[in-house]
């Protein structure tokens, strides 16, 4: 088997599901037990940030927690320049503020307007796409700022949840559950 074959099945094996977590029904797909392995998490990040779309970004966008793990790596190997969607409360300053339902409850996002300023395109990165509408909040609180969405970059995708289905963008998702 080819090495980056061989690499793609190890990342595979990483992810742990807990199920009925955080409530009953919900299989949660737990993304930390790569960070344990540098040699794996360092060919995700490549693999992330080889994303053709990502390439004509002026900025990324990463969504909070874990969506700035791989962020972050993605903004450093790929030198472009990162902002943040963070839960309401947390960002000073003025803050944009959009409510959305989750896979499992309800949550908003907050975006620092100054951030955006200087950045007209985005790639919005986060761990998991579910049903879409944490992806759908951040970038709806972007296309009302006029700004352009170019594709999401995320390590996971729940097929059967039909996210995609929501966005008018690409989605690059390292692996399809
Ligand atoms: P959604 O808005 O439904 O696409 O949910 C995506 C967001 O919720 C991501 O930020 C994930 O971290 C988190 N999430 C939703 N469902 C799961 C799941 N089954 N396992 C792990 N994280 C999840």
């Amino acid at each position: 088997m080819p090495s980056r074959l061989r690499s793609m099945k190890k990342l595979e094996d990483l992810i742990l599901t807990y199920k009925d977590f955080p409530k009953k029904g919900i299989d949660f797909k737990d993304v930390l037990e790569i960070l344990k392995y540098p040699d794996i998490f360092q060919e995700l990040i490549l693999k992330m940030s080889s994303t053709q779309f990502l390439k004509n970004a002026e900025a990324i966008i990463s969504i909070d927690a874990r969506g700035f793990i791989f962020g972050s790596a993605i903004a450093l190997e790929s030198s472009k320049p990162m902002i943040v969607a963070r839960k309401p409360g947390k960002l000073p300053g003025h803050t944009l503020t959009k409510e959305y339902d989750l896979e499992y409850g309800k949550n908003s996002l907050s975006i620092q307007r100054n951030a955006l300023k200087k950045f007209n395109s985005f790639v919005i990165v986060d761990d998991l796409l579910a049903t879409g509408g944490t992806v759908n909040c951040v970038s709806s609180l972007l296309q009302d700022q006029g700004k352009e969405i170019l594709g999401l970059i995320t390590v996971i995708e729940l097929k059967k949840l039909e996210g995609r289905s929501k966005f008018d963008f690409p989605v690059q998702a390292v692996i399809s559950l």
